[in-house]
């Protein structure tokens, strides 16, 4: 049912650092108000796999600007909850800690924010998107109507993160431990904060949610009835 017919549609923006709780937020956002859920984490997630199955990764950190080259006929999709990178479904191997391990990096590369930054504009400007990341409110929508920051414990978000790699491994022990994880979020965070191209910060007019102590349901709850403020004509 799309509860939205008489009511405006609006983009969500939802950033925060790592394992803070936004894909799960915004998909389940998405879903209430019948609106597409666009994950960037994704997205940036694939330009990391292709740039690791071309052997292009040690050559980035001297040349960064031939990342351009690795986005020039880049397909990037959503298909339901699968991830297409240029048809092929990547969605289990974007997970992979070896793309975690090196997706700051290739973030942080100007030719790379610019290429998914673009993609991005198109994918919301009909409206009716929820979309998280790092910088959704700051640089890529700035006039999405509403903006959430999430934030979250460290030692919470690794534990999350810990519980969903079990969850997805079916079993396989080769698993970081959550001290392992808790330190790759924190190094991630640092990063993602302190790089110079849309580095990870609050719009100052984000609401800051704190999903620490919150039930998935109960932090869907509260940003949903912020949406449906918004979505009021
Ligand atoms: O959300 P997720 O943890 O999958 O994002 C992976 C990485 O992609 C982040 O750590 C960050 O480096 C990068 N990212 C970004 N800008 C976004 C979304 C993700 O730089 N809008």
């Amino acid at each position: 049912m799309d509860i939205t017919s008489g009511t405006r549609k609006i983009i969500v923006a939802i950033d925060g650092p790592a394992a803070s709780g936004k894909s799960t937020t915004a998909r389940l956002l998405a879903k209430k108000l019948g609106y597409t859920y666009i994950d960037t984490g994704a997205m940036y997630r694939s330009v990391t796999l292709k740039a690791l199955e071309a052997g292009l990764l040690e050559h980035l950190h001297d040349h960064p600007d031939d990342a351009a080259s690795l986005l020039e006929d880049i397909g990037i999709a959503f298909d339901g909850e699968r991830v297409l990178l240029d048809g092929r479904d990547v969605t289990g191997a974007i997970r992979d800690n070896r793309v975690s391990r090196h997706v700051s990096f290739v973030s942080s590369l100007k030719p790379v924010r610019d290429a998914l930054k673009q993609m991005q504009r198109v994918m919301g400007e009909r409206r009716g998107v929820v979309m998280d990341g790092r910088d959704i409110g700051t640089v890529v929508f700035p006039d999405a109507e509403l903006k959430i920051f999430l934030v979250a414990d460290a030692s919470e978000r690794a534990n999350r993160r810990y519980a969903e790699l079990i969850q997805k491994s079916g079993g396989c022990n080769n698993i970081p431990s959550v001290e392992e994880l808790e330190q790759e979020i924190l190094l991630r965070d640092r990063s993602d904060a302190e790089r110079t191209h849309a580095p990870l910060k609050k719009h100052r007019d984000a609401v800051e949610v704190d999903t620490s102590g919150l039930t998935i349901d109960e932090q869907v709850a509260l940003v949903y009835n912020l949406a449906l403020e918004k979505t009021a004509v």
